[in-house]
């Protein structure tokens, strides 16, 4: 068994290690100080893209083209680049076990991996049927989508079953996405998921009428207030009927279940403070373990803005939590130090021809602005969350650049609610003068 010793090693090859990659590149490292090492055989890609561009039916994304870190407009890391910058890219190379009083990794082929310093970068996993013992949930075509390995058996099943039938279990903005992309591709689409409305974490019933009425005028059908049982299968195995909790029964040549993710921690349990189900860190994403970082999905960090602790799931945030945590790792080398992370909160989605972005924190009451008739060629709306005077919260189906830098102001700056119909008025003026 082989034993190799870095300075660095980021552990995980996704978004967080793509950035933190490209982040060590641009303040300099020497060759063999960096390794990145992931279980994916792909090097570091923007993950968005699978539920989105990768499957379109025509003119699908494909990597190269998504690899980070083109999602925020940086250099586009191709495997190569890695060998290039110095960084050892060690792909398909799971890390089964943690020692991290020891400062060492080993991986499933038994090799160790020895550190100076630390970043993880695991993500999340997605939280499948099997584990709540749902009936038939092992049957084939009950699909998942985080990795790319997940996407191409997608991509699979949506080309053998062209045109048949879907049942997209969860309604979140993966079941949202991954809806979407089944009706590009001309499946008969269902989405069933219990709450009352889509997206519920974040949408308003307001805001997710919009949605789920687009979708339907869209021709996707939804099934609020229920869940999938128990699925029974052709005697190949393939799935052909999901059973609902409220006695209806749909048929399905696909499932896709999008019904949340959990972070991947398990391998340091024990050895590091944890806190809201992640990776405690403080505002450079230190962990309580000397020079042991946590970024992106699995880090729990304090979120300077709203005085607490958050754990945030989103790409934009997975960006900059590693790079933060790369320029803390650096300016302490060099006896220095970085500004706390003071972060933003940012999500977006996108499907059909919709776009959406979030900023802030979506808390106390909300207000709808702008014109929210899905019948209109091109909807914009947005909201606001107002809290104890202020408005805390903006989202906008539509915006532009400009309007979506502006919502981030008013997320950011929190402005007192009086001058909530100014800032309605202020988007829609905005609008109107385009
Ligand atoms: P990941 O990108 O998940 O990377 C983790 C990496 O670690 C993976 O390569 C994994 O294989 C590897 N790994 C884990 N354990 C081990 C191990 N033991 N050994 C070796 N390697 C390991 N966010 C948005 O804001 N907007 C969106 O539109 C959006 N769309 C999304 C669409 C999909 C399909 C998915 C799955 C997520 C989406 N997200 C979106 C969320 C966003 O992609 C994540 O928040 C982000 O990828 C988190 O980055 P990360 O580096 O923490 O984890």
């Amino acid at each position: 068994m082989a034993e190799k010793s870095f300075k660095y090693i980021i552990l995980g090859g996704g978004v967080s290690a793509g950035y933190a990659a490209k982040e060590f590149a641009s303040q300099g490292v020497k060759p063999g100080e960096l390794a990145v090492i992931s279980k994916e055989a792909v090097a570091p890609y923007e993950r968005p893209a699978l539920s989105k561009g990768y499957l379109f039916p025509e003119g699908a994304a494909r990597l190269p083209g998504f690899h980070c870190c083109v999602g925020s407009g940086g250099e586009k890391l191709l495997p190569e680049s890695y060998k290039q910058k110095g960084i050892e890219l060690i792909l398909s190379t799971e890390i089964v076990k943690a020692d991290l009083a020891a400062k060492s990794l080993v991986s499933a082929a038994g090799d160790v991996f020895k550190y100076e310093t630390l970043i993880i970068a695991t993500g999340s996993t997605v939280l499948r049927l099997t584990d709540f013992g749902v009936k038939g949930a092992d049957s084939k075509n009950i699909l998942y989508l985080r990795e790319i390995d997940d996407a191409d058996k997608v991509v699979e099943a949506i080309q053998a079953k062209k045109g048949g039938k879907a049942v997209v279990v969860g309604g979140g903005y993966i079941g949202l996405e991954l809806s979407a992309a089944l009706r590009i591709n001309n499946f008969d689409v269902t989405m069933v998921f219990p709450e009352p409305w889509c997206m519920p974490r974040l949408f308003t019933a307001d805001i997710a009428a919009f949605y789920e009425t687009y979708y339907t005028n869209k021709g996707v059908k939804i099934i609020k207030g229920t869940v999938a049982s128990g699925f029974t299968a052709h005697p190949n195995g393939e799935v052909n009927e999901v059973q609902l909790k409220d006695g209806r029964s749909l048929e399905a040549d696909i499932v896709i279940v999008g019904v949340g993710a959990k972070p991947l921690t398990a391998l340091f349990k024990g050895q590091v403070e944890e806190d809201k189900g992640g990776i405690k860190t403080d505002a450079f994403f230190k962990t309580s373990v000397p020079d042991v970082y946590a970024v992106g999905d699995v880090a729990t960090f304090p979120l300077k803005m709203y005085g607490d602790m958050r754990r945030v799931e989103h790409v934009d945030h997975s960006r900059k939590s590693a790079e933060q945590a790369v320029k803390a790792i650096k300016a302490a080398e060099g006896g220095g130090a970085v500004e706390e992370y003071d972060y933003l909160p940012f999500f977006y989605s996108r499907s059909f021809d919709l776009s959406w972005q979030f900023y802030g924190d979506n808390v106390g009451d909300s207000v709808l602005f702008g014109d929210s008739n899905p019948s209109n060629p091109k909807p914009r709306f947005g909201a606001y969350w107002v809290q104890d005077g202020k408005v805390v919260g903006a989202f906008m189906e539509g915006g532009s650049g400009d309007e979506n830098k502006a919502l981030a102001k008013v997320a950011k700056a929190r402005p007192a609610a009086e001058s909530l119909d100014d800032l309605t008025k202020e988007v829609d003026v905005e609008r109107h003068a385009r």
